[in-house]
């Protein structure tokens, strides 16, 4: 505590900028901006890690191997009845959050306890790798792939996101909806990742309209 000799005058305090962007919101659009930058024509995701004290540790997105010629990446998807898999992108893509972890420099055990921002709900390949290393809550954007209730039979034996998050909520991993924590700057911002369209970011009032086609 300061004694009051050494307190600065509160007539040039109480300054402080109230309507900065929330933490939450900047760690979903810095996945977002990553995403941005895959080269994969149909699906472009984005991770973002961030530790137990709120700081940014690491970021990825989807793509190829090292040293693999982007020219030369089968990015397509059609596997032709299950065969010709292997010149699809399907045996060699790294996922975003695989990537988010592997690019990160410093001890794997930086990520114990820490959030995933996603754009896309993981699949079970990386819910794997998210609960080795520790990560104890996905934040997503997007879960396009669940399936509806009516398909309750294909969901719970064949669908590969029940499989994710059936690995993940065994290790106590919470999952959360973007939408549902950020109701309040929802009204301000609209973040929205398409596909088809590429990535689109709008905040109403004072940010420029970032898109990329
Ligand atoms: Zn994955």
């Amino acid at each position: 505590m300061l004694n009051n000799d050494m307190k600065i005058d509160p007539k040039y305090t109480g300054n402080m900028r109230k309507d900065r962007l929330d933490n939450d919101l900047v760690c979903m659009a810095t996945a977002v901006l990553w995403a941005g930058r895959s080269k994969d024509p149909s699906s472009q995701v984005g991770a973002c890690y961030v530790n137990e004290e709120g700081r940014i540790i690491s970021v990825g997105y989807n793509g190829a191997p090292n040293e693999w010629p982007d020219e030369e990446f089968p990015w397509g998807r059609d596997t032709e009845n299950g065969k010709n898999l292997n010149n699809t992108k399907y045996p060699y893509v790294i996922h975003a959050e695989m990537n988010g972890i592997l690019n990160y420099m410093g001890q794997g055990s930086d990520f114990k306890n820490s959030t995933v921002f996603v754009t896309l709900f993981p699949c079970p390949e990386c819910a794997k790798f998210l609960v080795q290393r520790g990560i104890k809550k996905v934040v997503y954007l997007s879960d396009k792939y669940r399936l509806p209730e009516d398909k309750y039979e294909e969901k719970f034996n064949s669908d590969p996101n029940i499989a994710a998050k059936r690995t993940l909520a065994l290790a106590g991993v919470e999952c959360v909806n973007f939408a549902d924590i950020n109701e309040k700057s929802a009204e301000e911002f609209k973040i929205s990742l398409r596909p088809d369209e590429g990535i689109e970011m709008i905040k109403a009032k004072d940010m420029k309209r970032v898109r990329r086609k």
